[in-house]
């Protein structure tokens, strides 16, 4: 739809014009949700697609996706990694997060990862990718610093996140620890082309990277919930981590009742610790 109350769109290409970055203005990147309703207090965007940022970097410390990177290139390099990295077992993650946000395919080929995880719904697809990956976000803050944290500390609630006003999303790192692990997905979504209601996903690193084994949680809750075992964990012990997710934590809306988010998570993780043994 168009946006009438903005008089500006800038398109920095360095990054020093990237602000001033108040109030009124708002980063663009796919603008598939900015687009998607009325942003009557938005004056200005600012497009950062053309910052020159490679969309994804590989090196022996694993995967950084930029935040202008697609879904769409995310999924191809799914499909890519068995030949780039026949070592990063956990490559089918990529696109099995990619189908957890169900949208067309124009929306496949313009969202962006850093809209995805900027936006902090509980559904967001790239945030279930990287809470189960160990990933770590980089932001660029006005005033030239950045600093990183974990993805499940980014997110704070439904459509909240740390991001202070001026703050930017620079990119995403996946661990190759992480991306050499053994990996089990479940998503359910009330429809077949539905926003996902809950989506859990297992993690088994490798022997040599520890053994550890990760239990993410995400859709079901307003903020992605990670749980690690030294190894894949019995039933006692995961329903023990799963009963830690406090009441007003399982997300509240059109696509599914909490109480069926609560039990079925518990019953998809229970299903992911067997798929993994
Ligand atoms: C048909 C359809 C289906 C969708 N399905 C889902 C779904 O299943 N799950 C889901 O979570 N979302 C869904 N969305 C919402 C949204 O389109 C996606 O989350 C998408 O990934 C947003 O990316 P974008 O690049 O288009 O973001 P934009 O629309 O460009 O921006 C989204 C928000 O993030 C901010 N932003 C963007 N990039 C940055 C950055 N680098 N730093 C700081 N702020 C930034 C923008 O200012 C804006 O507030 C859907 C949207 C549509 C239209």
């Amino acid at each position: 739809m168009d946006l009438n109350t903005v008089e500006v769109i800038d398109v920095p290409t360095r990054r020093a014009d990237v602000w001033p970055l108040g109030p009124d203005d708002a980063v663009l990147a796919g603008g598939t949700w900015l687009f998607s309703e009325p942003q009557v207090h938005l004056r200005r965007l600012v497009d950062i697609t053309a910052l020159g940022w490679p969309p994804i970097t590989l090196d022996d410390s694993g995967i950084e996706l930029a935040a202008t990177c697609t879904i769409q290139q995310v999924s191809t390099l799914s499909a890519e990694l068995p030949t780039l990295r026949g070592d990063w077992t956990a490559a089918p993650l990529l696109h099995q997060c990619c189908t957890a946000l169900l949208a067309s395919f124009k929306v496949w080929r313009t969202a962006t990862v850093g809209g995805n995880i900027c936006l902090s719904f509980p559904a967001g697809a790239m945030i279930s990718l990287a809470a189960a990956l160990d990933g770590i976000v980089t932001i660029w803050r006005a005033d030239g610093s950045e600093y990183q944290l974990p993805i499940t500390d980014f997110v704070t609630g439904s459509a909240t996140n740390v991001l202070a006003t001026g703050d930017v999303l620079r990119a995403v790192h996946l661990p190759a620890e992480a991306l050499r692990a053994t990996t089990a997905f479940r998503k359910l979504a009330p429809s077949p082309l539905g926003r996902s209601g809950i989506v859990v996903i297992g993690r088994l690193d490798d022997p040599a990277d520890g053994g550890r084994c990760a239990v993410s949680i995400t859709a079901a809750t307003v903020r992605p919930y990670v749980f690690e075992f030294p190894g894949v964990p019995d039933h006692a012990a995961l329903r023990a981590a799963h009963a830690t997710i406090p009441d007003d934590a399982w997300t509240v809306d059109a696509h599914g009742d909490p109480d069926w988010r609560r039990g079925v998570s518990l019953v998809l993780a229970g299903q992911i610790c067997a798929e993994l043994r």
